[in-house]
């Protein structure tokens, strides 16, 4: 979902999101313990990089292949945690910029796992059912040695579910002989999946929303909210968004804009989206541009789909209060400078989409003891974490008048660089 207003010669590629990760350390580095600055390079560095080829046979029977990529961005604090990536622009840029984000996100919310991404370079839509199980499965015999429970968990990401998950657990038990249900978070609650895990991102997304509404004498009643994107993260957030009262004034995604001042009803879209598979045409609702998304008046501003969708070219028309980043890294350095001008608050990835790791880290740790929490102990705690991460970035942000990405990213790589030094090197 390129915005309209990118010339077609700048791709989301030479954008470049590991350049973009980048830029973010090398703003933070100055800013932390000088004992620290001997390890900064650390995080300029992915620990291991594995790419794969990933040849399937298709239901015509001719053989395709993809290329699948698993990285290790950093270990110090724990295993390798992080989502698996379908989709035809994946990267190897951006899958390292993605398991960098992991890094800095897992120390964020201070769960004891260092960073991971994956991904394969495939448009799920052109595979059937079948063929997607024998990527999944074949792509997961291809980074066996990267995962597994005290390794490295995969979990879901752009594109992928509780079905691949499933596929990648099995995968991966069958070629050790014994049934591993850790190597995997996001799964299915029949082989270990945690309560609240579907909604885990969205409802993170919303608990910090609702933390940054306080300090800014917000309130969500009646407040008005665009979400782009209407996959596992937009949509929760939108719900949860509109159960608290606010309205969801407009939802973008890949097939249609839709707009209504007064609210779109949101259980009538998710139904409509269902059974027809694209937005477009949904009842109740004006269709606008995609550029004209950017520009609705709202209080809050939700990106929830991929990389670089608010840039130099349309971080100018942005009429919202705060953007709540429930993607990874949906904010590019330039927009970042010109929303701090116009006095726009970014609460920031690596902490707005930290609930569905979170709640994978408690999925991890209900698989290793064979004991399942109730929902409710598990929202609780997700509320708990989200909303004193939130108080702990506000605090520094306040003390040492740093953006709130800033004060995240000072918080997250003290922790992992702390981690990394009291280690030391070996051999
Ligand atoms: N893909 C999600 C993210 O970007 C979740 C990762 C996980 O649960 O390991 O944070």
């Amino acid at each position: 979902m390129n915005s309209p207003q990118l010339p077609s010669y700048i791709s989301r590629e030479n954008v470049g999101p590991w350049h973009i990760y980048l830029q973010q350390v090398e703003k933070v580095a100055p800013l932390l313990d000088k004992a620290l600055w001997p390890w900064v390079e650390t995080l300029r560095r992915p620990k291991r990089a594995l790419i794969v080829d990933v040849p399937i046979r298709l239901d015509n029977g001719e053989i395709a292949h993809y290329e699948g990529y698993r990285i290790h961005h950093n270990t110090s604090r724990g295993p390798g945690k992080g989502g698996v990536r379908y989709h035809q622009d994946v990267t190897l840029s951006e899958v390292m910029a993605l398991a960098g984000w992991m890094t800095i996100k897992n120390a964020v919310v201070n769960v004891p796992f260092g960073g991971a991404k994956g991904g394969i370079r495939v448009d799920p839509r052109q595979l059937s059912l079948a063929e997607l199980e024998r990527l999944t499965r074949r792509y997961t015999s291809e980074i066996d040695m990267m995962i597994g429970p005290d390794k490295d968990i995969p979990a879901p990401d752009m594109n992928t579910n509780a079905q691949v998950m499933a596929w990648m657990m099995d995968t991966y038990s069958m070629n050790q002989g014994r049934t591993a249900t850790g190597v995997v978070t996001g799964k299915p609650l029949s082989l270990g999946g945690s309560l609240g895990r579907p909604d885990a991102t969205g409802r993170g997304v919303f608990v910090t929303a609702r933390e940054a509404a306080k300090k800014l004498d917000l309130t969500i009643l009646g407040a008005r909210v665009a979400v782009q994107g209407f996959g596992n993260v937009g949509e929760a957030s939108a719900r949860m968004f509109a159960q608290a009262g606010a309205k969801i004034v407009a939802v973008q995604d890949v097939s249609a804009t839709l707009y209504n001042p007064n609210g779109i009803d949101l259980v009538a879209l998710k139904q409509y989206f269902a059974e027809h598979r694209t937005l477009l045409g949904a009842p109740d609702c004006e269709l606008i541009s995609a550029h004209d998304f950017w520009c609705v008046p709202c209080e809050f501003l939700v990106p929830a789909a991929l990389e670089a969708q608010i840039n130099q070219y349309n971080a100018a028309c942005i009429n919202a209060r705060v953007i709540v980043e429930g993607a990874n890294g949906p904010t590019t350095p330039e927009a970042e400078v010109i929303l701090a001008e116009r006095n726009v608050l970014v609460v920031p990835d690596v902490l707005a989409n930290a609930g569905g790791v979170t709640v994978s880290y408690f999925e991890w740790v209900q698989d290793f003891s064979s004991f399942f929490w109730s929902e409710e102990e598990i929202n609780q705690r997700l509320e708990r974490i989200m909303a004193e991460a939130f108080q702990a970035i506000w605090q520094l942000a306040e003390e040492r008048k740093l953006s709130l990405r800033t004060a995240a990213f000072v918080i997250g790589c003290s922790r992992v660089l702390e981690a990394r030094s009291i280690r030391g090197l070996y051999p």
